[in-house]
């Protein structure tokens, strides 16, 4: 069976390269025409020998997942498509595709399904099938470059699965994302958010090669709240949370968001805002305030999302303590196209706008 081309990192295809043709520079040669110059035939590669063309023909595979369905909503700050995505092996994705004119945002998928079971997301209550490799993460923007024709200006990981649960293949395919040479996104526009895997975070945020920006879903400010709410809170605590946000020292672009779902009655008191500003520092953290998001179907997920106006007091209490906030409506709601909505093709996120 023929190897995905997406998979390969620069190493290993330089590898291949040096084997088949002797020149190790026909990696970045052959990956600059898929990533940058959206050419997927190695006929059409013309500054590589016809011989080594026929080796890429013989043994890679460059077929992108088929889009199987979408669906677009427009409203004042833009527009949203979710796509539905058919894998190789028939295991579906969705990415969303939220165009605000300048800023063009795709929200990738890292798993099929998710091992985290917070009790209020989609995605978690449909368990976890499997991990994306490197190249169906990276196919995701790919595909929808080549459907809607525009350049993705931002990334964030916060579709379907956990990507610090599968954090070498999300590495793997940010490699790519990120060279200039190839998809060039910045890493200060690529967002990884994280249920709280602190241990892994940790490790990340230590490493010297720290330049993406992460978000870690707190969505309560009582452990015993976040153990009912996130499973993962028994393993890692609220306080490991602030220990490595305490820890780590941001530069005004790389601020860690602390997100925040708001449930209705569950934890939209002011008494939890004002637990948030006795927790985090202004200087060290932003917030990201997203009102719940109702499930499509009927999943045992009885929340509601918080009113309008709840919202917007709790998001104003933090502004008042200095704090950067997001609140975010569910701009994809009407397609199921909003944070922890995501599904496989049985299973569905919603976003999100400034207010
Ligand atoms: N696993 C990662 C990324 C995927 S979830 C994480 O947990 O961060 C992305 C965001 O959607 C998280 O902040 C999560 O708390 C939020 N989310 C999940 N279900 C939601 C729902 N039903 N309504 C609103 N936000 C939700």
């Amino acid at each position: 069976m023929k190897m995905s081309i997406f998979d390969l990192s620069l190493k290993e295809l330089e590898n291949f390269s040096a084997r088949c043709s002797g020149k190790k520079f026909n990696a970045r040669q052959v990956m600059k025409w898929i990533y940058s110059g959206s050419i997927y035939d190695f006929n059409k590669m013309t500054d590589i020998s016809k011989t080594f063309r026929k080796k890429l023909i013989a043994s890679m595979d460059t077929t992108l997942p088929e889009i199987l369905n979408s669906s677009l909503e427009r409203d004042n700050n833009g527009l949203s498509i979710k796509y539905l995505l058919r894998l190789k092996d028939g295991e579906t994705v969705e990415s969303v595709f939220m165009d605000h004119g300048k800023r063009k945002t795709l929200c990738v998928s890292s798993q099929v399904g998710c091992k985290m079971q917070c009790i209020f997301c989609t995605t978690g209550n449909f368990g976890f099938k499997r991990n994306l490799t490197s190249g169906e993460i990276l196919a995701q923007l790919l595909v929808v470059k080549n459907k809607t024709g525009d350049k993705i200006s931002n990334v964030v990981f916060m579709g379907m699965g956990e990507p610090l649960d599968n954090f070498e293949e999300v590495k793997k395919a940010l490699d790519i994302i990120s060279d200039a040479n190839f998809i060039g996104i910045a890493p200060r526009r690529i967002t990884i958010s994280t249920c709280g895997i602190m241990n892994r975070l940790s490790e990340i945020l230590n490493g010297s090669k720290y330049k993406y920006k992460f978000a870690i879903s707190l969505n309560a400010v009582t452990n015993s709240l976040r153990d009912q709410l996130m499973p993962v809170n028994k393993k890692f605590p609220i306080e490991s949370i602030l220990e490595t946000v305490n820890r780590t020292k941001p530069s005004i672009h790389n601020k860690i968001t602390i997100e925040y779902v708001l449930i209705k009655g569950i934890n939209d008191h002011i008494e939890d805002a004002k637990g948030l500003i006795k927790m985090f520092s202004p200087r060290t953290v932003k917030f990201n305030i997203i009102p719940f998001n109702n499930p499509e179907m009927n999943l045992n997920i009885n929340y509601e999302r918080s009113d309008d106006k709840t919202a917007v007091e709790f998001g104003n209490k933090l502004v008042k303590a200095g704090f950067t906030v997001t609140l975010r409506h569910s701009r994809a709601q009407g397609i199921n196209g909003g944070c922890g909505q995501l599904k496989s093709k049985n299973m569905n996120i919603k976003n999100i706008t400034a207010v």
